[in-house]
């Protein structure tokens, strides 16, 4: 092992960067080459057929057969031109990645390359490896990938992807992207209803997603030299560098530049398919970086995030570097987040979450912006399971920040005029009176100049024009959070609606209606609006006393899925059914449980067969050594002293490896999901990684550097 890390450390240092020169040419002329989008559709098909595609897109419209087979041979067409010669059905299964199937264009019965409409729409993957949470298996049935045509088709390497949706033969979701369009159409629906209160032209709303991706880069030889980091995403052991992120150098420093070639390299390639990737910079830990896209449809982006995650992956390559999303990879060091921004944009262009210089306008902004504090207050708790995952963990209520409670921040200003809106209740409005003054909400602009009080800790923050969800892991799916998102909001604006409609039809001002349900939803939700200091102990005193759920693991978090308040939300929307939840959770808690489980297994074997017999030797050499000087007449002492010290991480060790073996037969035993999630987390991961850890990592200290097996947090962070 000890011969894998220095081999890994003598390859590194005779690398040098892949060097990745820009186009010449401006961006404008590559965007999107290798992205099959509403232009290239246009120039392409038929103006009939294009229209059908299009209403399909925009209104949900089914395509017909005919329709499917002009596209699909139009597509097919411009992907040959470009040297493709399979395509695939590509979908998100609840693994967590993307899967795909490839098939050939060529048709040797026909003795031509073609793509059916039909293999267009609808394909037959073997799904049976894929997780189902028991739907298939009570059925019997086989899923199928059904095109979903919002979401532009693409070149990926060699093969034409066709973004699909992952069901079961009797409907159920087996994915992340159907819920997500479910809860598309929800928000749109609500939204709109509420929107027509100020403007009656307004027929679509969509929900926007801007994904800011953190990720760490580090060299593919020493990744490889980490069986942990490759078995289980995450290094297991290894103590900290004398030198970690307390400098922040790291943050304000130039990139290196193995690094930034590979930067450019990707950023070239995701542009060609249209994901519009505009900043780069370095994060606060050591070897971590940023990526952020400009916002799109959720949807879309939400495909995008996926697909440029196996972009960065796959690049990465090319440079021998390996690029790690785990949530967190490395102890005592910051964690891996996707920060999702989220905002609701009417068909007339008109960001619902933008103040704006016109009171009206800005009655709406509240309207909104209001509701969404609201329903993040009503359902705190599902937003919180929609970033549940085994890497969350460690993030959420763990080492760091943002913590596992969900509260929202929006800053003084703000905070002043919900203040007032809610203390003016008793203001009598009279004929002829300016009604947005006397309310306080005329004053909105200001903030337009200055936002600029931000609250990096906050996990849920209002930042000028948006919503920021932070606590999205590193490696998500953002279609997980963004469905949860979007059906809660939508919730949430449907009964503002229905109490606004109840009022005007009682004889209120439409105006006065709509201010009287905010304030008192306001008043409703203060709970969850919090300024301070997210990562403090005092706020999960104060969290707690304010009733805000405090959910820090992943069986736990997930329950909230299930509730009987959960099952009706989904369940009204038509986002998911009580079946389907059901088996979300199973499949989620499975997911949990292989997790924990290989962690715990590569620690056993890492231990036993590296850390163990290294230690042994080491220890030995000691022995022989203090015997040598005890024969000498020679004080001893020190060195006896240090084997005793030795002695006992490694007997800890060896027990709590034993004991955790054990404990795991156990927990194997366990049928239940539920049980057996819990199980993993209580029975084994609290009750004995820390402890294995703490002894590994106290033991690397003493045995001799040029010994130890594992490359250490200083190579794998610091070398480039
Ligand atoms: P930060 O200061 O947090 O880096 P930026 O202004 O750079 O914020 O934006 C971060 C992300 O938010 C980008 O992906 C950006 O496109 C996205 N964003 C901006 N406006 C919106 C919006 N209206 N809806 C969704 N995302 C948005
Ligand atoms: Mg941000």
């Amino acid at each position: 092992m000890a011969h894998l890390r220095f081999k890994a450390l003598e390859e590194l240092s005779k690398r040098s960067a892949v060097k990745v020169e820009e186009p010449a040419e401006p961006i404008s002329s590559y965007f999107g080459v290798n992205s099959f989008d509403l232009e290239k559709m246009k120039r392409t098909l038929a103006p009939d057929t294009f229209k059908r595609v299009k209403d399909a897109i925009e209104n949900g419209k089914k395509i017909d057969v005919d329709t499917a087979d002009a596209i699909a041979a139009a597509v097919k067409t411009w992907a040959m031109d470009k040297g493709v010669t399979h395509y695939t059905h590509w979908f998100q299964p609840l693994t967590g990645s993307t899967a795909e199937k490839h098939d050939s264009f060529f048709d040797a019965f026909a003795g031509l390359e073609r793509l059916k409409g039909e293999a267009l729409i609808r394909q037959e993957p073997d799904a049976s490896s894929f997780p189902n949470g028991g739907i298939r298996s009570t059925f019997e049935a086989r899923g199928y990938t059904a095109w979903d045509p919002s979401s532009p088709i693409f070149i990926f390497g060699n093969t034409l992807c066709i973004p699909t949706v992952f069901v079961s033969y009797t409907s159920e979701s087996l994915d992340y992207k159907a819920p997500l369009l479910k809860a598309i159409e929800a928000v749109d629906k609500a939204s709109t209803r509420v929107c027509r209160y100020f403007d009656r032209n307004v027929n679509h709303v969509t929900a926007s997603l801007g994904c800011e991706q953190e990720y760490f880069v580090i060299d593919k030889g020493l990744y490889y030299s980490r069986p942990d980091l490759v078995m289980s995403g995450r290094t297991l052991f290894g103590h900290a560098p004398a030198r970690g992120q307390q400098l922040d150098d790291h943050y304000f420093g130039t990139i290196a530049p193995r690094v930034l070639d590979y930067m450019k390299d990707f950023e070239i390639e995701a542009l060609k398919l249209g994901i519009p990737v505009s900043t780069r910079h370095n994060e606060v830990a050591p070897s971590q970086y940023e990526v952020a896209p400009l916002f799109e449809e959720v949807n879309k982006a939400s495909d995008h995030n996926k697909l440029l995650q196996d972009l960065m992956d796959k690049v990465a390559e090319r440079h021998d570097l390996k690029v790690l999303f785990h949530e967190k990879p490395f102890a005592n060091l910051n964690g891996t987040g996707k920060h999702n921004n989220w905002s609701l944009i009417t068909d007339q262009g008109v960001n619902l979450l933008q103040p704006s210089s016109s009171a009206r306008e800005n009655l709406q902004f509240l309207t909104f912006f209001v509701n969404t504090i609201k329903a993040v207050h009503e359902h705190a708790d599902l937003l919180r399971a929609s970033t549940a995952s085994a890497g969350n963990d460690h993030r959420l209520g763990a080492n760091e920040a943002p913590p596992a409670i969900i509260s929202a921040f929006i800053g003084q200003q703000l905070t002043a005029v919900l203040d007032e809106l809610e203390n003016n209740g008793n203001v009598e409005v009279e004929k002829g009176d300016n009604m947005y003054m006397k309310l306080g909400i005329d004053k909105i602009p200001e903030i337009l100049l200055d936002n600029t009080d931000r609250n990096r800790t906050s996990p849920f923050a209002f930042t000028g024009n948006k919503f920021e969800y932070r606590a999205v892991g590193g490696d998500a799916n953002c279609a997980g959070p963004m469905a949860v998102l979007n059906v809660i909001v939508a919730e949430q604006l449907q009964q503002f609606a229905d109490e606004v409609d109840a009022a005007i039809e009682g004889g209120k001002e439409k105006r006065l209606a709509i201010v009287d349900v905010l304030r008192r939803y306001i008043k409703e939700s203060k709970a969850i609006r919090f300024e301070g200091d997210g990562y403090s102990d005092e706020w999960v005193v104060e969290a707690e006393k304010r009733g805000l759920p405090n959910i820090k693991t992943t069986p736990e978090a997930l329950e909230a899925y299930i509730s009987d308040k959960a099952v009706a939300l989904f369940g009204k929307h038509h986002v998911l059914s009580e079946r389907e939840l059901h088996a979300r959770v199973e499949i989620l808690q499975e997911n949990y449980i292989n997790k924990i489980q290989i962690e715990s297994r590569v620690m056993g074997d890492l231990a036993a067969n590296h850390i163990i017999p290294t230690v042994v030797q080491y220890q030995n050499k000691l022995i022989q050594n203090a015997q040598g000087l005890k024969d000498l007449g020679i004080d001893n002492s020190e060195i006896v002293s240090t084997i005793e010290k030795i002695n006992k991480h490694l007997s800890n060790l060896k027990v709590a490896i034993t004991n955790m073996t054990n404990a795991r037969k156990e927990v194997n035993q366990i049928e239940d999901a539920t049980e057996k999630a819990k199980a993993y987390c209580f029975g084994i991961k609290e009750k004995y990684f820390e402890e294995i850890r703490y002894a590994v990592d106290k033991l690397e200290l003493y045995v001799d550097n040029e010994d130890w097996p594992l490359t250490k947090y200083r190579e794998l962070l610091f070398l480039r």
